[in-house]
């Protein structure tokens, strides 16, 4: 065992690093008193493609070095703990996780169901476990707040034993996100989160929806992988699944092809050739018909679940808007809510149509369900919830 201690430092500060397969993001939060004020925030990039920066470890050195060079360093006795964003907990991690050795193999054991990213999360962790192993450590995972989903929406309808044989069920992801957002909804209601639902629309690059009831996530887009569910920059979100056999027997395309096709060379990218909603945007206004039609498909996917999980929560208080183009698309935020007056969906259109980078309504004043943009800040989740662990 590595000896990580908990709490004990007196620090107040916590380092989030979300480590990428060829980035590592970081930045240093403030914890006192709830306080969350971010003193240093960076970047490290193209891990393996540059002579400075070989590997994970330079790369930590590099933010190590970045961070002494503010008087902020990792050796600094006001650190309390580091938080790592980690994609897959699998069923097993449902909760914020002080890091042992034990946990490390744990999340070793789950690159099966995330190829991508725990390998880049655990080369982070072991990293920085080496450059402070005193430090306690906190995996937090992107998938814990969908640990409370009921089987029934967490289930595929598939031979029960194989499913299980293989881990085949909903994981979803992005739940730092959604958990953020949808605290941070009720808090802008002056409401609590046990008293509000919630449908949350995180709309990145990557894409999903959630709906959460009373706090407590119930159903999300996303599902063994983040290939489900909304369109996408680059990802097909929801298709038949025969889609796959079809062009594995008909087209000829092995497994890598496919998997490539609908990860990386579909969604918006595939539909129109862009993946950036602004570019998109500016595509639409001048008359082109392959960005409007992608921007339609978008829309219309995004509306169907709307519309899923109106019914799923029964009765839905608040639809949250977030990430890169939940937070600045004042025209997919229009489009995707239009027409559903009956559902008690109204947007205000000069609401909507202010910029801003605070949690805000853009509902109708009297509209039974309250529409806000809420931008997400998945670090400060991640340092609230490794604060919490480490300083109880
Ligand atoms: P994220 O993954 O949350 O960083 O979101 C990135 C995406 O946000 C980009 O690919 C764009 O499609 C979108 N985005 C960022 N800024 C804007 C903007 N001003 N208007 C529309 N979409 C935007």
């Amino acid at each position: 065992m590595n000896g990580n201690s908990r709490g004990g430092s007196g620090g107040t500060r916590v380092l989030v690093l979300n480590s990428g397969s060829s980035s590592v993001k970081y930045q240093l939060l403030e914890m006192a008193g709830g306080a969350g004020d971010r003193l240093a925030s960076g970047i490290v990039e193209r891990i393996g493609e540059v002579p400075e920066i070989p590997d994970h470890s330079a790369a930590l050195k590099q933010v190590a070095d970045e961070l002494a060079a503010q008087g902020l360093g990792l050796d600094s006795p006001e650190l309390a703990a580091v938080g790592h964003r980690v994609v897959h907990g699998g069923t097993r991690f449902t909760e914020p996780t002080l890091i042992t050795d034990e946990v490390v193999a744990a999340i070793e054991r789950l690159v099966p169901l995330a190829p991508l990213h725990n390998p880049a999360n655990i080369t982070g962790i072991k990293v920085a476990r080496a450059l402070r192993p005193d430090l306690p450590q906190v995996a937090v995972f992107d998938t814990a707040f969908h640990a409370t989903i009921p089987d029934y929406a967490a289930r595929y309808a598939i031979d029960t034993a194989t499913a299980d044989a293989h881990g085949v069920r909903r994981y979803g992801f992005h739940g730092t996100s959604h958990a953020y957002v949808s605290r941070a909804t009720a808090r802008l209601l002056g409401k609590e989160p046990a008293e509000v639902n919630t449908i949350v629309l995180h709309l990145g690059n990557g894409a999903s929806a959630s709906a959460v009831e009373g706090g407590v996530c119930v159903d999300t887009s996303m599902g063994l992988t983040p290939l489900e569910g909304l369109v996408m920059g680059t990802r097909s979100g929801d298709l038949d699944p025969a889609v796959i056999f079809h062009l594995s027997r008909v087209g000829g395309m092995t497994t890598d092809e496919i998997d490539t096709l609908l990860n990386k060379r579909s969604g918006l990218l595939g539909l129109c050739g862009d993946n950036d909603m602004r570019e998109i945007g500016r595509r639409m206004d001048e008359g082109d018909t392959a960005a409007q039609l992608a921007f339609d498909i978008y829309i219309h996917r995004l509306r169907k679940y709307v519309g899923a999980y109106t019914a799923v929560l029964g009765r839905v208080d608040a639809i949250a808007f977030t990430a890169g183009v939940g937070e600045n698309s004042a025209a997919v935020r229009q489009a995707a809510l239009r027409g559903l007056g009956s559902l008690g969906i109204e947007v205000d259109a000069v609401r909507n149509a202010v910029r801003g980078s605070s949690a805000r309504l853009i509902s109708a004043p009297g509209g039974r369900v309250a529409v806000a943009v809420v931008p997400t800040d998945e670090e400060l989740e991640i340092a609230t919830e490794a604060y919490a662990l480490v300083s109880t």
